[in-house]
């Protein structure tokens, strides 16, 4: 078989990705999927630095050392191998000194801080859909999670189906609101007889 190698693709903003593929042909492809693009418009050229990481993905700490920037996991800084520019200057204001960029595996953060942060924050938001998931299957027994999602407002937002729901049913934790398509209203104030009626609201089967 084939080796495969790296090829950068342009995608447009200044942003480039690494696809790995055996040829240019196949990477045209891989890569104009991936954007929704024809494989013949796609910007790409091979780069033999990042042959060795093949099948991907290319850790954060390697497309550092090439000079590339990548977006902070937590603030979106642009990070690159001397750090984060903005950063270093808010460090620099309060006397301090610029720091140290950090990766793992394929991402990078402007400092330890920021990763830390950002796995503090990703933990909190598990715990969030967790509870969610939990809150919702006490309101809905007989409802299938399909899955969960933490959301800006500090809530989560709980995607069920519902046995007798044509369509799907999101829970809105904390407010304990349903939103079920209009066909699907008398299935849900049947399951909740015991619950009070104005707790549920309906959508016109939008979205
Ligand atoms: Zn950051
Ligand atoms: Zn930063």
């Amino acid at each position: 078989m084939a080796e495969k190698k790296a090829w950068v693709v342009d995608v447009g903003d200044e942003h480039q990705e690494v696809v790995f593929a055996t040829c240019e042909g196949r990477a045209r492809v891989l890569a104009g999927r991936e954007a929704g693009a024809d494989p013949r418009e796609v910007t790409l050229r091979h780069e033999p630095r990042l042959d060795e990481y093949a099948p991907g993905p290319v850790p954060a700490e390697a497309l550092l050392g090439l000079g590339w920037w990548l977006t902070c996991g937590w603030c979106e800084h642009h990070v690159t191998a001397d750090g984060c520019d903005t950063c270093a200057d808010d460090a620099e204001g309060e006397g301090g000194s610029a720091p140290e960029p950090v990766t793992e595996g394929a991402s990078a953060w402007c400092s330890a801080g920021h990763r830390d942060a950002d796995k503090e924050d990703r933990a909190e938001r598990r715990q969030r859909e967790s509870t969610a998931r939990a809150a919702a299957l006490a309101r809905l027994p007989d409802a299938e999670v399909e899955w969960a999602s933490a959301t800006s407002d500090g809530g989560a937002s709980v995607h069920l189906r519902v046995p007798g729901c044509r369509g799907p049913v999101t829970y809105e934790w904390p407010a304990g609101t349903c939103l079920v398509q209009l066909c699907d209203v008398h299935v849900l104030v049947a399951l909740s007889a015991r619950t009070a009626l104005a707790d549920w609201e309906s959508e016109g089967g939008a979205q």
